[in-house]
């Protein structure tokens, strides 16, 4: 028994990266406590196979379940990333390119100056405002530097990762089942479900049927249970967040590679360039509202270098951009794409998979189903998924991008939530961005630091021409001292590629 519940059985329908994660969870949660956990998948539908790149939360996933970084990472072909560079969404002077550091301890030290400076600069004064003079995380990025240091220099960085999203499957999926999970092969082709709501079975095309007290549909974009079988409304994010396909190709691997993601500008979207050992991986997110599938694989063709060479295949997904209205109804939770999903910007899709998973292996040990228990954790998910799409519509209306009707309509968007709203009126009326969204209590969505790096990063400030000269006060901030103190910190971190070698 966990507290006073009695052991469950689960069935987890689907065995791409949600369902296995959930999988490693729960057996590692309940396993011990006779929980019955069995996850079934089909080969023949197969998994979506990309997103490789994380958060740092991927970190906390893989602790959170015993497994080793000198394990998995060479099992996954993985490398370290320290956040992500964005290159072309600004044509501001000055601002062609910036690094979303990920949170280093040594950041209490430097965040202070350029939040300060922003704040001046938007109140006119003519002082430093670019997000990369200030973190350590963007500069040890650019030196190829990996996130540990030598004993004597004990400050933590914090990092994610790039992985190939396939092998990361399988060697959840070996551990999961070396743990006691039940891994079944079969298509689930019906779901019968109560008059009152919860799912009793699953049943596949062999008549085999599969009973559970609870089922987690990890089904991916087909939502087979929750959309499906439950019929849970899904709310479209289609109206602020254009992109709905995407274009992927792999390209050789440098000698030496960064630990970073870089997101770049194209005509109708933007590709990423994610470096793993074995290669880098390329992607095109578009929207098909304004260019085709052909013209955008012609694209990014030209943009990797790979040009017309028959060698290199390309692979065309679809998204379904958005979330479902609940995560949790009656006896079935949905977990990854089954659940909603927001495009990769960020590389947030792994981070929301764990923070579903976690919160209801809480709501469940704390037993007591009730409607209001239920209510209150798709509060929970839905805050998450909302905040998410906040910051990465932020990014699309803050480009200035004139060059095609895309960047255009995307910049002069209005469909924005209150919340954003807030946001970027607080930072556009000069006044102190911290305090709105501790006001609007969403600092745990997006920190401080993230809204200054990308609003200052993308150069939203008054015209250089108008300012004055020096900073706001008697505080003034001495940038090059900032930077030569981020230099020499940076020089007690190990080479990425030493890092990386088993
Ligand atoms: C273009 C793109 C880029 C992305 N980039 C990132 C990124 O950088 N970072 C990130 O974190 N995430 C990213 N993602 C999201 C990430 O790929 C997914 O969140 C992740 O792979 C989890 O997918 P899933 O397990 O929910 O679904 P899937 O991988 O689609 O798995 C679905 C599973 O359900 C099974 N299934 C379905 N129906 C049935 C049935 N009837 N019977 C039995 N089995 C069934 C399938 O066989 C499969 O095993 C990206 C997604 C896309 C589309």
């Amino acid at each position: 028994m966990v507290g006073n519940i009695e052991p469950k059985k689960i069935v987890i329908l689907g065995g791409g990266t949600a369902g296995w994660m959930a999988a490693n969870v729960m057996i590692k949660a309940w396993g011990q406590y006779g929980f019955d956990i069995t996850l079934i998948e089909s080969p023949d539908i197969g998994i979506v196979g990309v997103g490789e790149g994380s958060t740092p939360t991927l970190k906390t996933f893989m602790d959170s379940i015993g497994l080793e970084e000198k394990d998995w990472m060479p099992a996954c072909n993985a490398t370290y990333k320290l956040g992500i560079r964005f290159e072309g969404w600004s044509t501001r002077p000055g601002f062609p390119s910036y690094f979303h550091p990920f949170p280093a301890q040594l950041d209490d030290f430097t965040a202070p100056a350029f939040l300060h400076n922003s704040l001046a600069r938007r109140n006119g004064h003519d002082v430093e405002g670019h997000p990369d003079s200030f973190f350590l995380n963007s500069y040890m990025a650019e030196q190829k530097l990996s996130p540990f240091a030598g004993e004597n220099f004990p400050f933590t960085v914090l990092y994610g990762y790039h992985f190939d999203s396939g092998l990361l499957g399988q060697y959840l999926a070996e551990i999961a089942r070396q743990r006691g999970v039940q891994h079944v092969q079969t298509k689930i082709v019906d779901t019968k479900v109560s008059a009152d709501g919860l799912i009793e079975s699953v049943v596949d095309g062999d008549g085999r049927s599969f009973e559970a007290d609870y089922f987690v549909d990890c089904t991916g974009f087909r939502s087979a249970l929750l959309q499906g079988a439950l019929q849970v409304p899904f709310v479209s994010f289609a109206e602020n967040l254009f992109n709905d396909a995407a274009v992927v190709l792999p390209t050789p691997r440098p000698e030496e590679v960064a630990p970073q993601t870089v997101s770049t500008t194209l005509k109708n979207g933007w590709a990423w360039t994610i470096p793993l050992t074995s290669r880098i991986g390329n992607g095109y997110v578009y929207s098909s509202k304004y260019t085709t599938a052909d013209e955008a694989e012609k694209e990014l063709r030209n943009f990797t270098g790979v040009g017309d060479s028959t060698e290199v295949e390309a692979r065309h997904l679809k998204m379904k951009v958005g979330r479902v209205e609940k995560h949790w109804a009656g006896n079935c939770v949905a977990v990854g794409l089954s659940q909603g999903f927001i495009e990769p910007l960020e590389a947030t899709a792994l981070q929301l998979v764990f923070d579903t998973i976690q919160n209801f292996v809480i709501a469940l040990e704390s037993g007591n189903f009730t409607t209001e228990k239920r209510d209150g954790f798709n509060a929970g998910v839905n805050g998450l998924f909302d905040g998410v799409r906040d910051y990465i519509v932020a990014h699309y209306l803050m480009n200035s991008r004139t060059d095609t009707d895309y960047w255009r309509d995307n910049a002069n968007n209005d469909k924005l939530s209150r919340s954003l709203y807030d946001i970027i009126s607080a930072w556009t009326d000069s006044k102190n961005l911290t305090d709105e969204l501790r006001r609007q209590k969403i600092e745990h969505l997006y920190p401080t630091i993230s809204w200054h790096c990308l609003l200052g990063g993308y150069g939203i400030y008054p015209a250089k021409e108008g300012l004055k000269a020096g900073g706001m006060g008697k505080h003034q901030v001495k940038v090059n001292e900032i930077q030569e103190f981020i230099r020499r910190c940076s020089l007690n971190y190990a080479p990425h590629m030493q890092a990386l070698e088993p």
